[in-house]
């Protein structure tokens, strides 16, 4: 199926490269002297950062330390800071803010559906009349919805962990043995039950009601957002503007995008 995945790069890696290339360029900072650090919910993370070459797209190994929440909570706790009561402060610009399309990324649905938001304006011009897809969020295992996307009907799955993952790929293997089309057309496949809010690196001892809560966190966030729509955000627009032109730009392309080979029997 690796012919099948998306080429985009992950977040984290995304992130590490516009810190060493933009971030850089646009405050004078020289990117040699710049130490990337990402949070992740995510052991996976960590081999992540030096995974192909092109994880060294700015020049620089693009992210250079990769912690996950759990070790961030035990290094805040051995500092004795009270944590929960720090005062609250706002991100550090350009490339601090988010859009609540972008904090659903951690639930099972999320980046579906923060994909169909963006997709269905650029293809139709229009913004999802309803933004929140019910039927994509949630920790069943497999969960499917269609929609129409100006006069195309759009079939889409979600799977994850990974034995609801190999039911879905299974549904894609018989269709095409015996020469039906794919009955998805878009399908979003986290490894990890109930997604990054279930992640390998978060704290211990989670369970599906701390999965769901998370999950509710995130999309509460989402709620709590001027803007939702990831083709909204304004530093993402210029973004594209100063430095990567256009979605599909040869910079873009450039930069933005990674490949898989398969693995053997590792
Ligand atoms: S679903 Fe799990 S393996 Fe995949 S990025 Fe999230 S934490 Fe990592």
């Amino acid at each position: 199926m690796i012919e099948h995945f998306s080429s985009c790069k992950s977040p984290q890696q995304i992130m590490g490269l516009l810190a060493k290339t933009y971030y850089a360029r646009a405050q004078g900072i020289d990117p040699s002297k710049i130490i990337m650090v990402s949070i992740m919910p995510c052991t996976s993370k960590k081999c992540e950062l030096t995974r192909t070459e092109e994880m060294f797209a700015s020049g620089y190994q693009d992210v250079d330390y990769a912690l996950t929440t759990r070790e961030l909570a035990r290094m805040i706790k051995q500092t004795g800071k009270d944590f929960v009561n720090l005062p609250e402060s706002e991100p550090d610009h350009i490339l601090g803010d988010y859009t609540g399309a972008g904090v659903i990324f951690g639930s099972t649905g999320g980046v579906m559906e923060a994909a169909l938001r963006s997709a269905y304006y650029f293809i139709t011009g229009n913004n999802l009349a309803q933004l929140e897809c019910e039927d994509i969020r949630g920790l069943a295992g497999v969960k499917k919805m269609s929609l129409r996307i100006g006069n195309a009907p759009v079939r889409v799955a979600v799977a994850h962990g990974l034995g609801n993952v190999t039911a879905v790929l299974d549904q894609v293997r018989e269709a095409k043995a015996k020469g039906k089309p794919a009955p998805y057309d878009f399908i979003e496949v986290m490894a990890c039950p109930g997604g990054c809010v279930g992640g390998g690196g978060q704290p211990y001892g989670v369970t599906n009601e701390i999965r769901a809560l998370r999950a509710q966190g995130l999309y509460a966030d989402d709620r709590s957002k001027k803007i939702r729509y990831a083709h909204e955000n304004p530093f993402v627009k210029k973004l594209y503007e100063e430095f990567l032109q256009k979605p599909l730009s040869s910079i873009s392309h450039e930069l933005l995008r990674t490949h898989y080979v398969p693995r053997g029997d590792v």
